[in-house]
């Protein structure tokens, strides 16, 4: 096993990727910009190297000093997380080059699957059903494009080709409307990905989003360790996720997860990745991408086979063999997942910034939470505005959602706006109750967060003041991120706070 690994992220995902590594007895490096100098992540891991500047562009996505930091501190593995450098395959190939285990698929893996269209077309070779679309070369010009998006028929999605977090994506109803989108999907892409290459897709109506975790090893074995349902999104982007899918047979179960694996064997594939699908109204599932790195939600999937992926990921990256076939797992009971933005639902869903005054996130049998925040955090405008992510086991759906629902009601953030009602409203609704989801649920029924004004603190102060959690972190320290290590004790935490 590795002795040093440094994390090049920030945020939820660096401090839930240090205690995994602590636990392991691997020492963890973190590294950070101006902005996070104080951050939960800094604080949580055992060394910590400054990278300068405040933008990603200026920190977390420079690969050459992050790799420069990793040489002259005798770090042996880099853990990307997600985002940032995760899927990019010259910064594995630099990490290669440079002797240092990039803890992630290969840079051939990587450069096969993370462009979407070739994604596509491995895909389809390899007998996946893939989204009825086009992606031919921007090179053969508008013309062809708009002749092939008639061919598939409106409404058409324009799709940056290395699109990601919801980005790059546009709706075109009409064939009129196909220039002027296009050349805004061009430009947005090659903005935000450096990239303006595009493709069109046949636009599913209502489907759900079905996504696999896929791990294969370097022998060549590969497993998938079952689906996510993550249809509720807003702007592209996923905010509920959940395991079990309520909309999966076990047929169909076996069919996807067993197109996700032969896919990913196509290619040699290795490490943790995610193969994800549309399921359409009549059933039908279509893949959409692969995401070649540790997802934000992979938390519900180790909720329900009692699994470490960040562990499984190290494991592999050192070398071994997957510890288990695909006949060992068996899942248990439910898990929901419910992503905490600091951003307003009632207002288009705008990113919120200011300092975090109060956290006090809840606790209780079978409550997780990752949080990248602490009290007196700035929440600021460079990077993306998740502040943490709670997640719920239950033995059925229903008690997920009971459990999700209780934390929910304790989840205490004063200092900047958070969807924490919004997510109340979800997972409360009665359609959601029932399973009946799909990508567009919050556009189809409506939910709108609350408008009838802030709660006053003091109802806050006194909920905060109840929580025992609060008190086990006072007793800790504020903004230790060990506080919210990766299987959370209750039992533990009622030590610490009791100084035993
Ligand atoms: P997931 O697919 O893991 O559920 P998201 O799609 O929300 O999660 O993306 C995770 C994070 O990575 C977000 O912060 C998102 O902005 C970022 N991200 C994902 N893909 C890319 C990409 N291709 N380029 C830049 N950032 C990305
Ligand atoms: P990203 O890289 O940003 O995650 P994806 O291709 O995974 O992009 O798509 C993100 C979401 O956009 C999907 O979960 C789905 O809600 C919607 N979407 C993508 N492609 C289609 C499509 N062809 N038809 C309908 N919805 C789509
Ligand atoms: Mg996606």
């Amino acid at each position: 096993m590795f002795n040093k690994v440094l994390i090049a992220n920030r945020g939820e995902i660096a401090v839930r990727i240090a205690s995994t590594l602590q636990q392991m007895g691997v020492t963890s490096v973190a590294v950070y910009s101006d902005a996070d100098r104080s951050a939960p992540h800094v604080l949580s891991a055992d060394e910590a190297y400054p990278l300068e500047g405040n933008s990603a562009a200026e920190s977390y996505l420079r690969g050459e000093k992050i790799i420069e930091i990793a040489r002259r501190y005798g770090v042996d593995a880099i853990h990307p997380g997600y985002g940032f450098l995760s899927e990019n395959a010259s910064f594995a190939q630099a990490c290669r080059d440079a002797g240092i285990i990039f803890i992630g698929p290969s840079p051939e893996g990587i450069r096969a699957l993370g462009d979407k269209v070739q994604a596509k077309k491995a895909m389809a070779d390899a007998g996946v059903p893939v989204v009825p679309g086009w992606s031919g070369g921007d090179s053969d010009g508008p013309d062809r494009l708009a002749k092939e998006a008639k061919k598939i028929g409106y409404p058409v999605l324009l799709k940056a080709a290395a699109g990601g977090g919801g980005k790059g994506m546009r709706v075109v109803a009409a064939e009129k409307e196909l220039p002027a989108a296009l050349e805004t999907c061009r430009r947005e892409a090659a903005a935000a990905f450096g990239n303006s290459r595009v493709f069109v897709e046949k636009y599913i109506a209502h489907p759900r989003h079905v996504e696999f975790q896929i791990f294969g090893d370097s022998q060549g074995n590969v497993v998938h360790l079952f689906e996510r349902e993550c249809s509720i999104q807003r702007r592209h982007q996923k905010i509920v996720e959940e395991t079990p899918s309520p909309a999966l047979t076990p047929q169909l179960r076996g069919r996807m997860g067993d197109a996700a694996v032969k896919a990913a064997k196509a290619i040699g594939y290795a490490n943790a990745g995610t193969v994800e699908f549309l399921v359409d109204e009549a059933g039908q599932f279509y893949f959409l991408e692969v995401n070649t790195r540790l997802q934000v939600e992979h938390p519900v999937t180790e909720m329900t086979l009692g699994l470490d992926l960040v562990a499984l990921q190290l494991r592999i990256a050192a070398g071994e063999p997957l510890p288990f076939s695909q006949e060992a797992l068996r899942p248990q009971g439910h898990a929901i997942e419910c992503r905490i933005y600091a951003e307003d639902s009632a207002r288009g869903f705008l990113p919120s910034t200011g300092v975090i005054r109060a956290y006090h996130p809840p606790c209780g049998p079978f409550i997780r939470v990752d949080s990248g925040v602490a009290e007196s955090t700035e929440v600021s405008v460079y990077y993306d505005a998740m502040l943490a992510k709670l997640i719920v086991w239950g033995r059925t759906r229903d008690e997920a959602l009971r459990r999700m629902s209780w934390a929910l009601r304790r989840f205490v953030v004063l200092g900047v706006t958070t969807n924490i009602e919004f997510l109340q409203k979800i997972i409360t609704h009665q359609e959601f109750a029932a399973g009946r989801t799909q990508t567009d649920f919050l556009v189809v029924h409506d939910i709108k967060a609350a408008s009838d004004g802030p709660i006053p603190n003091e109802v806050y102060m006194a909920a905060a003041a109840a929580s025992e959690c609060q008190n086990g972190r006072k007793q800790k320290g504020t903004g230790d991120g060990r506080a919210n290590s990766v299987y959370d004790d209750p039992w533990q935490r009622a030590s610490a706070w009791r100084g035993v």
